[in-house]
Order: C-alpha cells, then sequence, then structure tokens
C-alpha cells in the first residue's frame, strides 16, 4: 500500500508536474479533452488486476462476475447513446478500432477509399506507413482546394473507377459536416461497405449537434476520448449483422484481455453524455470553436495574413491558414506556447511548407468547454490567438490574459496535493 510518491518519487513528480501544466495552461488541441475525476477513479481501480478474455457470460477466465456488469453496461449505454444496434468497446484505442473493423469488412489486398491524411484524413485511413496503406490498396479522395470541402464529385468519381471494398468517411482535422447520406448513396452505388470514423465529432453526435452516422453506415468507430471526454480508448458500432466478424476481429483477431478498468471508465463517461450538462458542454464546445473563426477572420487578422480554412466551422475545430502569413505552422505553435496556449500545427490541403514545418494550426475547443469557458472566453482566447499571430507581439501581456483564464476556471482543484 506505499503510494507512489514514495515507490517512485520521479513518475510522481512527472505526474505532479503535468497536473500543473494542465492547470496552468489553456488545452486547445483538437483531439485532447479532460476526463472527469469519476472517469478517471475507475480508470485507476482494481479492474486493472483482472484477465476477461472473450465477452460477458462467454469468458475464458473465472471471476469475471463484476467486470461482466461494467463491461454490459458499457455496452447497453453506448448502443443506447447512438442507437447501435451492436457495440463492441473492448478495442484499446481508435487505431485498434479502425483495425479491427477494416480487417473486418475486407481482405489485404482489397481497395479501400478515404480521405488523404494531407488534406484531413487520419493515418489508420490508408497512410502508406500505416497497416492500412502497407496492406490494402488504397485510393484517397480529397477536399476542394477553393472551398475546403469534400470533395463528393471526386469521391464518386473515384468510386465508380475503382470500386472499393469499403468507403471510409471521417477525418482528423476538418472543419465541416459530412453528408453520411450521399457518402451511403454512393457505397451503395458500386457495392462498397460504408465504414464511418466519428472519433473527432462523437461528443457532438452524442448531444445531437452533428448528424448520426450509425443509421448510414455499416460499420462505426470511434475513439472515447476525444470529444466525449471519456478515457482513452477505442469502440465499434454496426448493424448486428456484422457483430460476429466484429468481435472475433477485435478478439481473438488482434487483441487478447481487455482493458476492463478503462472499459468501467467507458462506461462512466457514456452515462455522462447522456446528460443534459454534457449536452450543454458540446454547445458551448462548438460556440467557442465559431468565436475562433470569427476573431481570426477579422480584418487585422487578414492583414497578418491569417486566415481559417472553409471560412468558418460547423464542428469542435477550427483550421488556421497561414500560407500568406510570415509565420509557418512551427513557428505559430511555439507562439502560442509561449503564450500558454497548446495547439498542434497542422498542413493544409496542397501545403507550400513540409510536413515537419506545415502551413496550418489546428485549433479545439473540447478542453477548454470542459473547463467551464463561456462565450465570453472564448472571446478573450480568440483575441489572444488573433494578437500572437501578429508580426509583432507582447508576450507577456498575453501570458497574463491566459493565466488569468486559468485562474477563472480551475482545473482538478481537487487533485492539488
Ligand atoms: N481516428 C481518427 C479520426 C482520429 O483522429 C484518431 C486519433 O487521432 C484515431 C482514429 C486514432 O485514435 P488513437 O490515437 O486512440 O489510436
Amino acid at each position: 500500500n506505499t503510494p507512489l510518491h514514495e515507490v517512485d518519487p520521479e513518475v510522481a513528480a512527472a505526474v505532479d508536474s503535468e497536473l500543473h501544466r494542465q492547470q496552468s495552461t489553456l488545452e486547445m488541441i483538437a483531439s485532447e479533452n479532460f476526463a472527469p475525476v469519476a472517469v478517471m477513479e475507475a480508470q485507476g481501480s482494481v479492474l486493472t488486476n483482472k484477465y476477461a478474455e472473450g465477452y460477458p457470460g462467454r469468458r475464458y477466465y473465472g471471476g469475471c462476475e463484476y467486470v461482466d456488469v461494467t463491461e454490459q453496461l458499457a455496452i447497453d449505454r453506448v448502443k443506447e447513446l447512438f442507437g447501435a444496434e451492436y457495440a463492441n468497446v473492448q478495442p484499446h484505442s481508435g487505431a485498434s478500432a479502425n483495425q479491427a473493423a477494416l480487417f473486418a469488412l475486407a481482405q489485404p489486398g482489397d481497395t479501400i477509399l478515404g480521405l488523404d491524411l494531407a488534406h484531413g484524413g487520419h493515418l489508420t485511413h490508408g497512410m502508406r506507413l500505416n497497416f492500412s496503406g502497407k496492406q490494402f490498396d488504397v485510393v484517397a479522395y480529397h477536399v476542394d482546394a477553393e472551398t475546403g470541402l469534400v470533395d463528393l464529385a471526386e469521391l464518386e468519381r473515384l468510386a465508380k473507377e475503382h470500386r472499393p471494398k469499403v468507403i471510409i468517411a471521417g477525418w482528423s482535422a476538418y472543419p465541416r459536416q459530412l453528408d453520411f447520406a450521399e457518402f451511403r448513396r454512393i457505397a451503395d452505388e458500386v457495392g462498397a461497405y460504408l465504414w464511418v470514423d466519428m472519433a473527432h465529432f462523437a461528443g457532438l453526435v452524442a448531444a445531437g449537434l452533428h448528424p448520426n452516422p450509425v443509421p448510414f453506415a455499416d460499420v462505426v468507430t470511434s475513439t472515447t476520448h476525444k470529444t466525449l471526454g471519456g478515457p482513452r480508448g477505442g469502440i465499434i458500432l454496426a448493424k448486428k449483422d456484422f457483430a460476429k466478424k466484429l468481435n472475433s476481429s477485435v478478439f481473438p483477431g488482434f487483441q487478447g484481455g481487455p482493458l476492463e478498468h478503462v472499459i468501467a471508465a467507458k462506461a462512466v463517461s457514456f452515462k455522462i453524455a447522456a446528460s443534459e450538462e454534457f449536452k450543454e458542454r458540446q454547445r458551448r464546445t462548438v460556440e467557442g470553436a465559431k468565436i475562433l473563426a470569427e476573431r481570426l477572420t477579422a480584418p487585422d487578422a487578414r492583414a497578418a495574413g491569417v486566415n481559417v480554412l472553409s471560412g468558418g466551422t460547423d464542428v469542435h475545430l477550427i483550421l488556421v491558414d497561414l500560407r500568406e502569413s510570415e509565420l509557418d505552422g512551427q513557428q505559430a505553435e511555439d507562439r502560442l506556447d509561449e503564450v500558454g496556449i497548446t495547439v498542434n500545427r497542422n498542413a493544409v490541403p496542397n501545403d507550400p511548407r513540409p510536413p515537419m514545418v506545415t502551413s496550418g494550426l489546428r485549433i479545439g475547443t473540447p478542453a477548454l468547454a470542459t473547463r467551464g469557458f463561456l462565450a465570453e472566453d472564448f472571446a478573450e482566447v480568440a483575441d489572444v490567438i488573433a494578437e500572437a499571430l501578429k508580426p509583432s507581439y507582447d508576450a507577456a501581456a498575453l501570458r497574463g490574459r491566459i493565466l488569468a483564464l486559468t485562474e477563472k476556471h480551475p482545473l482538478y482543484p481537487g487533485l492539488n496535493k
């Protein structure tokens, strides 16, 4: 029962420092969030000790009666939340969920059609160094250079030309909603399966602020730690016809023992995601992103060479376009870091700068909405970002404004030692 700081002071110190970093800066990486204490409590529980290969009621180990309860709660709650016929809550991560889903729908060598990584797609949608790119024949669709929107005409043309086994809809860096009915129509036209990866926008779907892909797709995957606000992990939802294939693809196909402590934490987060408080938080998330988009397209921002891809946002993130700015993505990321805002640089479509530098930033609002930020707070953050991206800026003054916001909205106050 010796506590962490006595067993391993080095790890304990790093954990404490990370808590302080999260408390004293503004987290605006679009894929991050703050898990509620109740979720972390479940995740840090004795369930980590339990082997439970198999599924509730059909395990290969004894003593699973309590993890059966938590895993079944997670399954039932997530099915209810998204209106799905089938759910698998065991994938260790979003990439694991995607791997299991893709191998359940297609065989190595089959053709898959996904959004190009450089246009906002994810590694697991066909990037050449990822399993998806190495083992499948990948065709990529793109966003339109003018509008910044997914080019559905190109998607249809490529689908007809290449007859893919699977069409992938979903993204890691895209500020608009996808037309799932149109994806379904194109998939049906060429006899492809439709797989939607809603990792980024699942929280918005749960809150009813974004179209739900579940009625349209054969299979839907997601992470549980982005807008959904739960523990790090993955899930797969599907029509019940795919249940057997998906279950065996996850276990024993790719995974061994499920992380029952994480699954219990997922169950808690799905309960929270069905609440009114969660809906209100997602509303502030989208509102905050719209406020950022408006501020970063104002005349003074445009004069500094700053713009926003697609002209705005419908979701929890914006993509800042720095192609006309003196600052590249790396420099802009560093500047925001200096004033206490954490974001990530991001390639813009047809980026003139190299991938390690880029000409863009991806900025998201989920973590700040969880922290309690209101419209007026997002307006203040947006103004600090606009000022920091100008040719000359007062780093100390901007850092002071960010610190004031962190103090106005304390994070995890109960965790301070
Ligand atoms: N799918 C999408 C669309 C993502 O953006 C991500 C994460 O960035 C993933 C899957 C992978 O999730 P994980 O990092 O949990 O493997």
